[in-house]
C-alpha cells in the first residue's frame, strides 16, 4: 500500500459515488415518475435558455426561466420530502464533502485535503503497526529495569523513569518543544522501541500527525525513489512528528542512505519539524557510517538531544 494505491482508492470512490448517484435515481423516478416530468420540464427550461441567450440576448427572460427551474427544483426536494426520502437524496454523493472525493481542494493551488492527509497518515501507521497492542506511557512499567547502576551513577530503573517523565513531557508539550531532534541510543531489548511507540501514540492522541517508520522501510522507500519509481517521500519530509526506529539495520547504499537521511534531517530541522530516532549505534559509529554532516545533525546540533540508554535486556525479564 503505498501513495499511488490511495490516489487510485480515490478514483474507485468517485466511481461508485456515481453508480450510487445513479441508482438512487432510477429508484427514485420508479417510484415517483412525477419527478422524471418534473425533470423533463427543467430541462426543456434550460435548453431554451441556450437557445434564447444565443438569439436574442433576453436577459429578463433568461432570469424569468432561471426562477422557473429553481422553483422546480425545489418542488423536486418537496415530493422527495413527502415520500419519505431526503431532500437532497438526489444530489452527489460523497464521502468528503471538502473534496468531493478528489483528495485535493484548490483551484489553481491543488492541496491535499483533509481526508488525504488522514489516509497516508494511516498507511504509515498500519505500516509501524503502530495498534491497539503497541506501547503507551500508562503501560510502563519501572519494575522491568534493573538496579544495576549505569554511568550516569543512576540505575538503571531510575534513568528509565526520568527519561520516561522527560518523553513524556515533551509529548503533552508538542510541537511546543525546543527538543527538535531526539536520538535514543542503547543495545537491543532496553525499550527503545517502547519509548518511540508511547510518544507516537500520546501525539496521535493529543490530535497530532506522527510517522512511525522502521528505518529499513523508510530506506527502502528512498531507494526506489532514487530509482526513478514512483513513491511519494513527502510524509517523511512534512509530517510533524517523525519517528524513526532501529536506525541502522538498513543497507549501507551509496548515494542513497547518507543522502537522503542528511537532506530529511536537514530540511526537518529547517522547518522546525520534530525528529525522533532510535538506533543500536553508538555515537561513534552513527558518525562513521553516515559521516560529519548527519552527525552534526542529531549530535552537535543545539536542538538535538540524546539519551543513550544501559543496563540489562528487559526481554529476557519479560519473558520470565
Ligand atoms: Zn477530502
Amino acid at each position: 500500500m503505498d501513495y499511488s494505491d490511495i490516489l487510485m482508492q480515490y478514483t474507485i470512490q468517485q466511481r461508485k459515488n456515481e453508480i450510487e448517484r445513479r441508482n438512487r435515481h432510477n429508484e427514485v423516478i420508479r417510484k415517483i415518475p412525477e419527478i422524471k416530468e418534473i425533470e423533463g420540464n427543467i430541462n426543456k427550461l434550460l435548453v431554451s435558455d441556450v437557445k434564447t441567450a444565443l438569439k436574442s440576448g433576453d436577459i429578463k427572460h433568461i432570469a424569468d426561466r432561471r426562477k422557473q427551474a429553481v422553483a422546480l427544483k425545489a418542488r423536486i426536494e418537496r415530493t422527495l420530502k413527502e415520500n419519505g426520502y431526503p431532500k437532497d437524496y438526489l444530489d452527489n454523493v460523497y464521502r468528503c464533502a471538502k473534496c468531493k472525493d478528489t483528495g485535493f481542494i484548490g483551484d489553481t493551488v491543488k492541496k491535499r485535503c483533509s481526508c488525504m492527509e488522514k489516509n497516508i497518515m494511516k498507511i504509515a501507521l498500519k505500516e509501524a503497526d503502530l495498534s491497539e497492542q503497541s506501547g503507551r506511557f500508562e503501560d510502563f512499567d519501572e519494575d522491568l529495569f534493573s538496579d544495576e547502576m549505569t554511568r550516569y551513577n543512576k540505575t538503571q530503573k531510575k534513568y528509565m523513569q526520568a527519561l520516561k517523565k522527560s518523553l513524556e513531557e515533551f509529548s503533552d508539550r508538542f510541537p511546543g518543544t525546543h527538543m527538535n531532534t531526539v536520538l535514543i541510543t542503547g543495545a537491543a531489548g532496553l525499550g527503545k522501541t517502547f519509548l518511540l511507540e508511547c510518544i507516537a501514540n500520546r501525539v496521535i492522541q493529543r490530535g497530532h500527525s506522527a510517522g512511525f517508520f522502521t528505518a529499513y522501510g523508510m530506506f527502502d522507500t528512498f531507494y526506489r525513489h532514487r530509482l526513478g519509481r514512483d513513491v511519494d517521500l513527502d510524509i517523511y519530509f512534512n509530517v510533524p512528528l517523525l519517528l524513526i526506529d532501529d536506525l541502522g539495520t538498513e543497507p549501507l547504499t551509496n548515494n542513497v542512505t547518507v543522502e537522503y537521511l542528511f537532506s530529511l534531517l536537514n530540511e526537518r530541522q529547517r522547518t522546525g519539524k520534530h525528529t525522533i530516532i532510535a538506533t543500536n549505534l553508538r555515537i561513534e559509529d552513527i558518525r562513521e557510517r553516515y559521516g560529519e554532516r548527519v552527525y552534526s545533525r542529531v549530535v552537535v546540533s543545539g536542538v538535538a538531544r540524546i539519551y543513550a540508554l544501559e543496563g540489562s535486556d528487559i526481554r529476557k525479564k519479560q519473558s520470565k
